[in-house]
């Protein structure tokens, strides 16, 4: 077979921010996004500010919030209780991992479900799952809208999910259940993985293991997402040097997929801009203006 296209989710989440922006701009207000940071962790750094400027570029607001490592509990859930009244707030993402000292959950649960743009309240999950409208998580948004641009009909197909966390594999799962896929979720229990993958027409992987999906374990012309974003040693780059990587076999599985993400690059982007669609979503339903599609 020969390579598989790739799926590039670098131009489809800038086509989806232009979009995006287009419909800020016939709003009589932007809607505002506040991004909570606890502590200094150089990863979640980087996320946060790339967050608030593609806020300001699609035209909303961004109201950053950078708390010390020292903050308790209480003191977050305070600031969640100030942002869940203010009326400028249309969004409200408190970055994981948060420090351990605080109750992860207690905070998410906080958060008004209605400003929930990352969808992790459980009254958007339960939303989620039993198909009603909500804020849906960001990264499994875009997978789908990722497998979507190559397969715009998913009823019927085999999809396999490879992890079952709460922020990626089980709403992912969802998502597809609600394409009519027959669903799989596999994870570290799977008895025979190899087997599992190959049922897939679709394949999502997020494990966080690098290249852990083999390319004999795709079945000939499925789209596969790969969602892991592992970090591994270049050496061909030079001593010291690393490379971000998925959880799937790259070079072995393009010999096998019909389409396939790339890491960079493919799922990675999707997912501030889904991020931005929440908050445009939220701010339509909360204020009453029409909802863009
Ligand atoms: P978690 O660690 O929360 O979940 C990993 C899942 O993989 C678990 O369900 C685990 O199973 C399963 N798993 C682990 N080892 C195996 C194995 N050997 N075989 C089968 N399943 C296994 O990770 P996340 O869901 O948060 O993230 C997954 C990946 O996606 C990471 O690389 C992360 O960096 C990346 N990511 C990327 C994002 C993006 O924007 N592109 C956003 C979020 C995450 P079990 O439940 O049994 O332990």
């Amino acid at each position: 077979m020969s390579d598989a296209a790739l799926i590039d989710g670098k131009a489809t989440a800038e086509a989806l921010r232009a979009r995006i922006a287009a419909a800020v701009a016939t709003l009589p207000e932007p809607p505002g996004l506040a991004v909570v940071l606890v502590g200094e962790d150089p990863a979640s750094q980087v996320y946060v500010r790339n967050k608030a400027r593609q806020t300001h570029e699609a035209g909303m607001r961004s109201f950053e919030h950078r708390l010390p490592v020292t903050t308790s509990q209480g003191e977050l859930l305070d600031l969640v209780a100030r942002l869940n009244a203010d009326p400028a707030v249309d969004g409200i993402l408190v970055q994981l991992p948060l420090p351990s000292r605080i109750d992860a959950n207690a905070v998410i649960e906080a958060i008004d479900p209605a400003k929930d743009v990352d969808g992790f309240h459980p009254m958007n999950t339960g939303r989620l799952a039993a198909g009603l409208p909500g804020l849906v998580p960001c990264t499994p948004l875009g997978c789908l809208m990722l497998a979507r641009s190559v397969r715009p009909d998913l009823s019927g197909l085999e999809a396999v999910v490879v992890g079952r966390s709460n922020i990626v594999g089980k709403p992912m799962a969802q998502l597809l259940l609600a394409e009519s896929c027959t669903v799989t979720i596999a994870h570290s229990r799977t008895r025979d993985l190899a087997e599992v993958c190959r049922r897939a027409d679709i394949l999502v992987a997020a494990v966080g293991r690098p290249r852990m999906i083999e390319g004999s374990w795709i079945k000939p012309g499925a789209v596969v997402i790969d969602v892991g974003i592992n970090r591994v040693a270049a050496p061909d780059l030079g001593e010291g040097k690393t490379r971000l990587v998925g959880d799937v076999d790259f070079a072995g599985a393009r010999e096998r997929a019909g389409a396939i993400t790339p890491v960079p690059g493919g799922v990675g982007p999707m997912t501030i801009a889904c991020l931005l669609r929440n908050t445009l979503q939220a701010a339509c339903r909360r204020r009453g203006w029409a909802a863009p599609d």
